[in-house]
């Protein structure tokens, strides 16, 4: 699996590795361009609720959906779902 993850510092894309796990498994990212490490847990679809206003900020911006899904690390289903939802929602 390919996952292009954006830099949670300075946002590059193309640079983070992966960097080894988190006590909490949690998987730990090292960006080679500033030489940060981060984590996310976006990847979990246990944990998509939290993804979501992350989601909107995105579309907001007219960000594309595998774009939106690449920095976040997520399924660009869980963005189209998304989307679905708010969609029922609304109107
Ligand atoms: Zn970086």
């Amino acid at each position: 699996m390919d996952i292009k993850l954006c830099c949670h510092y300075c946002e590059k894309q193309g640079s983070v590795r992966k960097h080894g796990k988190s006590r909490a498994g949690i998987p730990r990212y090292r960006c080679s361009a500033c030489g940060r490490t981060f984590q996310t847990r976006y990847i979990y679809p246990g944990n998509e609720v939290d993804i979501y206003p992350l989601i909107q900020a995105r579309l907001n911006e007219g960000l594309s959906h595998s774009d939106i899904a690449n920095q976040l690390g997520i399924n660009v289903e869980i963005i189209s779902r998304y989307i679905f939802m708010t969609d029922k929602n609304i109107k």
